[in-house]
Order: structure tokens, then C-alpha cells, then sequence
């Protein structure tokens, strides 16, 4: 159902412009246990199995802006969580490095045992597939914080553990959102009616957890929102020889280098997975990308998934220089952090290059979303050239 390779990826691209975009519009927060009325991309955007651009030209090059602009958005919202967390890294680590805290009823509810069917059959569902619809991704975090006064973090980490997409940005901003961090005077709350009109086959089984208007009081918020500058990266990895480093945030860097780049080697990189329905997603990912950088740049990929395996295959290279895409603020950059601390001492250089879209679009996310999408929106055609 989660399209786990970039052919699989660009077959769904292209069903979805053939058909569902049309109605995403009117459609795309119904609850239809299929998910047809939604792309089911985010993962392979997540991991560029495709990229931001590709999916924007192939909906361009069929419909007019206009027709698709709830579509376009969706993806323009992607980018803007990315870019407001890039400036923003101390958000990042102010989830990212909270002690985790052992409490039953997050336990009940992580394990699909509320007693309110609906939210334990999308928690089943996240477990067993690694998707969630966004309406229901809104409800469950509501249900934690709100219905359950559950920690917020606790419950943004089982979402990463468990998405097949999950991704700093839109997974820490938007539980920050529900919780009412992120927009300062709006939290989100779910509620009995909303499940009934969006889901027509919604379970009624302790439905009634939904009802009622607790009063909501965000919880404090405790990140360091300071706004540092955007790292000034290059576009192009230069011509020095150098070894490319692949890692799961752009499996398909291979499309964002020119053709004239040929590394001495390749090495692909992986964090270790969370969850198994994810090690498994990832698997046939990796896979599917070895054969495709095999066709690139002609030589078998080196595989590393830990520090000692990924120093052991640079030093094994005469290659003096590591390229790789720029990691953005979250799981996957720091966990490069002491392969990069090793480069230092090594006096290595790294040439770290960001994508045109990201470089182009980051620097607009300062403040709220629409400001954000009017700058965006006018340069859409033009960004994915
Ligand atoms: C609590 C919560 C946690 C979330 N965690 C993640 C996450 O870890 N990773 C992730 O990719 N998205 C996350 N989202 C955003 C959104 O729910 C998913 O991107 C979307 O549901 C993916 O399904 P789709 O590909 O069928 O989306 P579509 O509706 O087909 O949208 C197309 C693309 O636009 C982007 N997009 C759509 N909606 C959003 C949104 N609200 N915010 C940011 N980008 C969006 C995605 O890349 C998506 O693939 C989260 C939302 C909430 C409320």
C-alpha cells in the first residue's frame, strides 16, 4: 500500500495525478480504510525516494495550479515545518533529548487498550502498517494530550518510532501544534462529532471519550525557539575526488547531482530502524536504491551501518573527501554527528549539498504558514524546473 521504492513511488505519483488529486480537495480528510483519496507519498518523499519538485512538476504538467492548490499546499507544508525547525534546531533537541518516562495509560494506548475503539484501531493500524491517515494522526495526538493529559513528547515518539515518513519537522511540529505550542492560542481538540463526520464507518465503542469540552491548558513550553541562520550550503558537490555518501533522507541523491559527478566510491548509510514494519519498508527501500546507484555510477554500493563500518569504508578509499546530501535537523544528522567529528580530526573535508527546492523555500519559513505559501506559491513552476 506504501510505495517502498522510487518506481513504485513514480507509478503511485502517477495514478494519484490521474485520478484522486482531483477530488483531494473534497476528499482528502474522509477516513476510507483504502486511503484512495490521499497519496500515500509522504514516505517516499520523506526518504526522496522521490522529491518535493518531481511531485509538484508531474501534478503541474497535468492540472492548473488553481485546480490542485489544496495539493500543492499539502506538500508546501512539508517543506515549511522543515524550514521553520532548520532555523530552529532548539526545538528539535527540546524533543529529541527529553528523558523517556514509563506511564500505563500511555502504555494502554500505545498498545490499542483505551476502550475507545476508533483511536485503537488508528493506533493498531500505525503499528501494523506505519501509516496514518493526517485526520487521524490530528485525533490520536488530541486524544493523548487533551482527553488523557498524556506528556506530548511521549506520544511524538511513538509516532516516529512507527511511521514509515516520520520526520522531524512535520512529526515534532505538529504535536506541538495539537498540544497548543506551535500557534500560540490555538490547541486542537478532538472531538465525538468530527470523527462521525469524517469517518462514515467510525466504531462507536467508547465513542462517548470524545465528548465533552475539557478546558485546554498547553502544556509549558520548555524549547529553546531561537532563530539561528540557515547553513549556507553548496548546490554542487565541486570536483575534487570524493566518496558519496548515501544516507535515508535522500535515497535518490543520485537525481540531485549533476551528471558529470562520478565518485572514487559509494557508501550507503543507514540509522537503525525502530520499528519492524519499518525495517522492513527500509529494506526494500535500500535495496531497490543500491541497484539504482549501482546504475549511476557503475560500482557496487559499500554498505555501513554503524561509526566503526562507515570510518572503515572511508579509510579503505584513496578519496580524501565526503560528499552527501545536507542532512536537515533531526534524527539522521545526529547521528552522523560523530562520523562528522571524525572528518574534522581527519582534517576529511565534507561537502554537504542541499537541493535547490529546500535551498529556495527554507528561507521563507519565518513565521506562519500563509506568509510562507504566498512567497512559495508564485516561484512553484519555476522551483520545479
Ligand atoms: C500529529 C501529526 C504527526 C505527523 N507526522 C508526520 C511525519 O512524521 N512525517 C510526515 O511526512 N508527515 C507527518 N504529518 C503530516 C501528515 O499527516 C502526513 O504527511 C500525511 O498524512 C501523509 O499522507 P499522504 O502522503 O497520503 O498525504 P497527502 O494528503 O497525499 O499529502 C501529500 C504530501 O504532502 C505532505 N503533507 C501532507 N499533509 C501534511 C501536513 N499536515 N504536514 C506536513 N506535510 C504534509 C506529505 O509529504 C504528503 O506526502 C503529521 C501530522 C500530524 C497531525
Amino acid at each position: 500500500m506504501i510505495p517502498a521504492t522510487r518506481p513504485e513511488a513514480l507509478a503511485a505519483l502517477e495514478a494519484f495525478v490521474d485520478g484522486p488529486v482531483r477530488s483531494y480537495a473534497r476528499l482528502r480528510n474522509f477516513i476510507d480504510p483504502g486511503h484512495r483519496d490521499v497519496s500515500r507519498l509522504s514516505a517516499a518523499i520523506s526518504h526522496r525516494l522521490v522529491g518535493e519538485a518531481e511531485v509538484v512538476r508531474a501534478v503541474l504538467a497535468v492540472h492548473k495550479p488553481a485546480t490542485v492548490e489544496k495539493f500543492l499546499q499539502e506538500v508546501a507544508w512539508r517543506s515549511y515545518w522543515k524550514g521553520w525547525l532548520e532555523a530552529r534546531p532548539g526545538v528539535w533537541r527540546d524533543f529529541a533529548d527529553a528523558p523517556p518516562s514509563a506511564n500505563p495509560r500511555a502504555s494502554a494506548l500505545c498498545a490499542a487498550s483505551s476502550g475507545c475503539e476508533a483511536m485503537d484501531a488508528f493506533a493498531r493500524e500505525l503499528v501494523s502498517t506505519g501509516y496514518l491517515h493526517n485526520h487521524a494522526r490530528m485525533w490520536w495526538a488530541s486524544f493523548w494530550i487533551h482527553r488523557h493529559n498524556l506528556p506530548w513528547r511521549e506520544g511524538a515518539r511513538f509516532f516516529l518510532d512507527h511511521l514509515l515518513d516520520a520526520d522531524a519537522a512535520s512529526n515534532t511540529l505538529s504535536w506541538r501544534w495539537v498540544a497548543g505550542l506551535q500557534t500560540s492560542g490555538k490547541t486542537y481538540l478532538v472531538r465525538r462529532s468530527n470523527l462521525e463526520a469524517y469517518w462514515p464507518d467510525v466504531p462507536l465503542e467508547g465513542l462517548e471519550a470524545l465528548s465533552g469540552e475539557p478546558t485546554l491548558v498547553p502544556p509549558p513550553d520548555t524549547a529553546d525557539r531561537t532563530v539561528r541562520p540557515l547553513d549556507d550550503y553548496p548546490r554542487t558537490p565541486g570536483t575534487e575526488p570524493a566518496v558519496l555518501l548515501v544516507h535515508e533522507e535522500d535515497l535518490s541523491v543520485e537525481c540531485a547531482l549533476p551528471q558529470s559527478f562520478t565518485p572514487g566510491a559509494v557508501i550507503l548509510w543507514r540509522t537503525p530502524p525502530r520499528s519492524a514494519v519499518r525495517a522492513a519498508w527500509l529494506e526494500r527501500a535500500v535495496a531497490e536504491t543500491r541497484i539504482r546507484l549501482q546504475a549511476a555510477f557503475g560500482q557496487e554500493p559499500q554498505a555501513a551501518s554503524d561509526l566503526p563500518s562507515l570510518i572503515k569504508c572511508v579509510e579503505s578509499q584513496s578519496a580524501r573527501r565526503i560528499v552527501m546530501a545536507a542532512p536537515c535537523v533531526g534524527p539522521v544528522r545526529d547521528a552522523l554527528q560523530p562520523f562528522l567529528g571524525w572528518c574534522a580530526t581527519s582534517e576529511i573535508p565534507v561537502t554537504a549539498v542541499r537541493r535547490r527546492w529546500d535551498a529556495q523555500v527554507f528561507p521563507f519559513a519565518k513565521s506562519g504558514f500563509f506568509p510562507f505559501w504566498n512567497a512559495v506559491r508564485p516561484q512553484l513552476e519555476d522551483l520545479c524546473r
